[in-house]
């Protein structure tokens, strides 16, 4: 599980992350839902350690990785990442990208594995393919095997259907989400889109200008908006 507690960033003394806090249990997804600018990506980039916080918490399964004192560097958070413009490696092939992450076990196992994440989307046909001869919906699922490979405990994604064209959108969507689902992550999902964070969470934070402005299950955020900026939000997006 995730928990960040009290997490601040100040750019210029401006707070741009002003004492946001969440908790996030495995095998739910909660959507970081705002407008642009509000601070999404950069709560995302403190916990995925590529971004140091200026006061707060961050802990995963019980474990402090982050404070103003410690930090554990982002390659031993135990966390998946998926960025929209989070490409793949164009010199591996399919399977060689899905590998990528692999550390422990045999060959066999790792390609045990790489060969389940693959049947899971429905890419098991182009594992020895590479990068270029697939479509962009195709290079994104793929992308989403790669990050769930070493099985993270957290998984971290900034928009990452936002590249894609309308008609892919919502299977590859319903696709990840189930994905997810059995994989048994932690996800916290950053998305500007009250449609997707609606389709994809199973909790919706709602951020506005730094801060988590109201927090809930989707249905009740988006039938009982905390002020008249969230109702405009909700309308104006769609
Ligand atoms: P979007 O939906 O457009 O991606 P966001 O919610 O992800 O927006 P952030 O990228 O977290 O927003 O940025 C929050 C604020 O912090 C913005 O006003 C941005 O200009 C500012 N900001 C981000 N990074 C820096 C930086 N390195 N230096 C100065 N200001 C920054
Ligand atoms: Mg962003």
């Amino acid at each position: 599980r995730l928990e960040i507690k009290n997490l601040v960033r100040r750019y210029e003394g401006l707070a741009v992350v002003d004492d946001v806090s969440l908790r996030i249990m495995p095998g739910q997804v909660t959507c970081l839902l705002g407008p642009s600018g509000c601070g999404k990506s950069t709560t995302l980039r403190m916990i995925a350690g590529v971004e140091m916080q200026d006061s707060g918490e961050i802990w995963v399964d019980g474990k402090l990785v982050c404070d103003t004192h410690f930090r554990v560097p982002p390659e031993r958070r135990e966390i998946g990442l998926m960025f929209q413009d989070f490409a793949l490696f164009p010199h591996l092939t399919v399977a060689g990208n899905v590998a990528f992450g692999l550390r422990n076990g045999t060959r066999e196992e790792k390609r045990a594995r790489v060969e389940e994440l693959l049947d899971r989307v429905d890419l098991l046909r182009f594992i020895d393919g590479y990068p270029h001869q697939l479509s962009g919906g195709e290079q994104q699922r793929v992308a989403l095997a790669r990050a769930l490979a070493p099985r993270p405990r957290i998984m971290l994604m900034d928009e990452p259907f936002s590249g894609l064209d309308n008609r892919l959108r919502d299977g590859i969507r319903d696709q990840t989400l189930s994905l997810l689902k059995e994989e048994d992550s932690a996800v916290l999902l950053v998305t500007h889109e009250p449609d997707e964070a609606m389709r994809m969470a199973d909790e919706i934070a709602l951020m506005r200008g730094g801060k988590i402005v109201q927090q809930g299950a989707p249905y009740n955020v988006y039938t009982r908006p905390v002020d008249q900026a969230a109702v405009a939000f909700f309308s104006d997006a769609n």
